[in-house]
């Protein structure tokens, strides 16, 4: 067991009886006690002064409080008549001193009277010496140096507290700065990218027209009327019109996709076929399986034909889904099945066995202007818009679409749609 706490006192006062008794009271109890002994104030402030070091208070250098260390005494006991200097007087000035122990003041025959003052002036406690019991000094003593400790602390916590106060205060201030940055940016973010979305559908809207004409004067060339063509010729017309063929297919999508950051694309759901939508896009889109070989075919398994919902949005959906089915599969199939998920819900997926999707690049798809291939050497044309205004014209008619896939195997886009979109969620924002 450690050894108990030896107490250091100042012991104040001009009568060596008194400071006896004082001794005897603390012998008496076994006090552990180390007492300096003072014979009036001016040796008490000299010892206060001499016997402590400056102290920088270093939790705050800015206000670098240079007091005394209190650490060298745990209290004083001070006689209220010195010679020199009164009680009251003598508290003040060692207060001035900062010197931050618990005073006890030793009152004489008739000085109770001024206890208050003597507690006002910041004194701990007072004691009368016609009284002193050994219990009672020691009692005394103990319960200042708790009580000053415990006020330490409080003060300690305090200090700490203001100071991580500061800092909390400072760091909310950068943090509105850099909010109101943020805030600042994101609104020349907003113009930029409407200013961006108005020059795509203007940009768009534009090059429509020309290859509109583009393509109907080359179709009108391919009719070999009245003047025969060159076989050369009739080849190099014919690549014409498929380039601007797919050149018009790209500024649609962006077009499309400029109106649905927009918010412009309008919904309207009118009831219609879904089985002969299917069957006319599929054969709508043979000839480019065709082309490439490839079995495209459409397995419609529904009980109710009719829906509800906008069939120029499915379609372009279907579209989209199926032209990338046929695009990146270079032999196999490219299947479409329909069927009903229960009494609302239709489920449409489109199956193919082409290059496939790493798990790892299944996220990226659905975002705009994202390929898998971004080189500028990748083998399959396209904008990267195809999959985002599908992702938002599914959202748009109330539906999701989620897609599996296994590279060099293939994969199946599936969109699930409502027979018939909620009322209520009609004008929704996407
Ligand atoms: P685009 O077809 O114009 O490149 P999309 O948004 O339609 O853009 O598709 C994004 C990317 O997702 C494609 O570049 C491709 O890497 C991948 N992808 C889409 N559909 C398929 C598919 N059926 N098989 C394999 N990869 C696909």
């Amino acid at each position: 067991m450690s050894s108990p706490k030896q107490f250091s006192i100042l012991l104040v006062d001009d009568d060596e009886v008194d400071r006896m008794t004082v001794k005897r009271a603390f012998r008496k109890v076994r006090f552990p006690v180390q007492l300096t002994e003072a014979s009036n104030g001016e040796e008490a402030l000299a010892i206060i002064q001499t016997k402590t070091k400056p102290l920088i208070d270093n939790l705050s250098t800015k206000h670098s409080n240079v007091g005394l260390d209190s650490t060298t005494f745990d209290l004083a006991l001070l006689d209220y008549r010195l010679p020199d200097i009164d009680g009251l007087s003598l508290i003040a000035r060692i207060k001035a001193l900062n010197f931050n122990v618990p005073l006890i003041v030793l009152t004489g025959q008739g000085d109770e009277e001024i206890a208050v003052e003597i507690m006002k002036a910041g004194a701990a406690d007072y004691l009368s010496k016609a009284k002193i019991e050994p219990s009672i000094l020691v009692k005394a003593i103990d319960s200042a140096i708790r009580i000053h400790q415990a006020e330490e602390a409080v003060k300690l916590a305090n200090k700490r507290l203001r100071a991580s106060n500061e800092l909390l205060f400072l760091k909310n201030q950068e943090l509105e700065k850099q909010q109101a940055h943020i805030k600042t940016q994101n609104i020349k973010l907003q113009e930029s990218y409407k200013l961006k979305s108005e020059f795509l559908a203007t940009m768009s809207h534009e090059l429509r027209t020309p290859m509109n004409a583009i393509m109907g004067f080359s179709q009108l060339l391919l009719r070999q009327y009245p003047d025969p063509l060159s076989s050369q010729q009739e080849n190099l017309i014919q690549r014409i019109l498929n380039n601007s063929k797919n050149l018009l297919d790209m500024i649609n999508e962006m077009l499309d996709f400029s109106k649905i950051e927009a918010g412009k694309l309008d919904y309207n759901p009118q009831p219609f076929n879904l089985n002969y939508l299917i069957a006319t896009t599929v054969e709508e889109l043979k000839s480019l399986a065709i082309q490439k070989e490839i079995n495209l075919t459409a397995e419609i398994n529904l009980t109710e034909h009719f829906i509800i919902q906008d069939s120029n949005l499915l379609k372009r959906s279907l579209i989209n889904l199926i032209s990338n089915g046929i695009k990146f599969t270079d032999k196999g199939t490219v299947k479409l099945q329909a069927w009903e998920l229960d009494a609302n819900q239709i489920a449409i997926a489109i199956e193919d066995t082409g290059i496939g999707i790493a798990t790892e690049d299944l996220s990226k798809i659905f975002q705009a202007f994202r390929q898998v291939d971004q080189s500028f050497t990748r083998q399959h044309s396209g904008t990267g818009l195809g999959l985002a205004i599908t992702d938002s014209l599914v959202k748009i008619m109330g539906g999701t679409i989620s897609v599996e896939s296994r590279l060099n195997h293939g994969s199946i886009f599936t969109i699930q749609i409502p027979r018939r979109k909620d009322v209520r969620l009609q004008n929704s924002s996407v």
